[in-house]
């Protein structure tokens, strides 16, 4: 959608099943954005909530002009429903937020004025009195942190904070699949963004109850491989899973050449457990070539039709 009407903030949030805390997110977010002065929105997307939210967000939207609701036939997932605000948002700069209220609107003018003031691409929350569960959350997501960081060079204290602001047009180019909301400032830095954060308040949450548990630090653990390989390797699958397969086939042949000597000299080989190490090294690695051929051409059906480029600019004379 084009980006005009005027509108310099828009705000968005996935619901799913948050009828309680809805009424309180908007009457927040209204308190903290009108006396700014900025031209605003708030797109809240209703990811096929089994609740009342969809028809308290009916309610709403005629009470509140900035108010824009997007509603999903069923749940997608809280990715979906972020892409599907980020497509129907107008404004020049997006913020996104929790719908549960454990963020806390007061804390979007600060992001705001944090990236006009150093005039960086995403300006991310830092939870730094975070009020979650430590085991389930707050310690596997400071490994993360460090994880993601290792890979991608971003410093960010809490990458996984929802409360970020961004600049539209860098997040126009991005494009989240699966659960990669998280992530977002991750792959942002393969785009070249400048990242700054805020510390900004938490709360634990009020109404309703956590979408996920502790099976998501498995997915995340996934998602942290995922974002490694297309972060060096999503143009040249060849030298992963080539490299790989070389590294087993070398050694593997090395033997498989020692044993025929030995054959030829009229040694027994049949019960040589290096025999059978030898053939595993050598499929494995013929398997991993053929893996990565592949990938190149998979990396050519993805850049090709697609009219994709391997690199993004920021900016071009004339
Ligand atoms: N959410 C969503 N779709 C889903 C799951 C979650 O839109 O399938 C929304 C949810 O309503 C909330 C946000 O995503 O606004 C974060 O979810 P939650 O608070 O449950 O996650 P947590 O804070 O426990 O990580
Ligand atoms: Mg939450």
């Amino acid at each position: 959608m084009a980006k005009t009407q005027g509108i310099e903030v828009s705000i968005v949030v996935p619901l799913y099943n948050e009828e309680e805390s809805l009424p309180l997110l908007v009457e927040k977010t209204a308190a903290a954005m009108r006396p700014t002065g900025k031209a605003w929105e708030l797109v809240c997307v209703n990811d096929g909530s089994r609740d009342g939210t969809a028809e308290v967000l009916e309610k709403l939207e005629a009470k509140y002009p900035e108010l824009v609701g997007v509603y999903f036939r069923r749940n997608y997932g809280q990715t979906a429903a972020m892409q599907a605000g980020f497509d129907a948002a107008r404004g020049s700069v997006i913020v996104t937020m929790d719908g549960d209220l454990q963020n806390d609107p007061k804390d979007i003018p600060a992001l705001l004025a944090r990236m006009e003031e150093t005039g960086a691409d995403i300006v991310s929350g830092w939870r730094k009195e975070r009020k979650d569960a430590e085991l389930t959350s707050n310690f596997p997501s400071r490994m993360a942190n460090r994880l993601i960081s290792k890979i991608t060079g971003l410093k960010l204290h809490d990458s996984g904070c929802s409360l970020k602001a961004y600049k539209a047009d860098l997040l126009n180019e991005l494009h989240i699949y699966g659960e990669l909301h998280r992530f977002i400032p991750a792959v942002a830095m393969q785009y070249g963004a400048k990242v700054d954060e805020v510390v900004v308040t938490h709360h634990a949450r009020q109404f309703g109850e956590s979408k996920y548990g502790l099976d998501k630090t498995i997915r995340v653990a996934l998602d942290i491989i995922q974002l490694y390989f297309f972060q060096k390797f999503l143009h040249r699958p060849m030298h992963f899973f080539g490299y790989m397969g070389l590294v087993l086939m070398v050694p593997g042949g090395v033997m498989m050449t020692w044993l025929l000597l030995l054959k030829l000299f009229g040694q027994d080989i049949g019960g040589r457990p290096m025999l059978i190490a030898a053939m595993m090294l050598i499929l494995l690695g013929v398997q991993l070539l053929g893996m990565g051929v592949l990938g190149e051409v998979l990396t050519r059906i993805y850049h090709e039709p697609q009219g994709r480029k391997q690199y993004v600019l920021r900016k071009r004379a004339g």
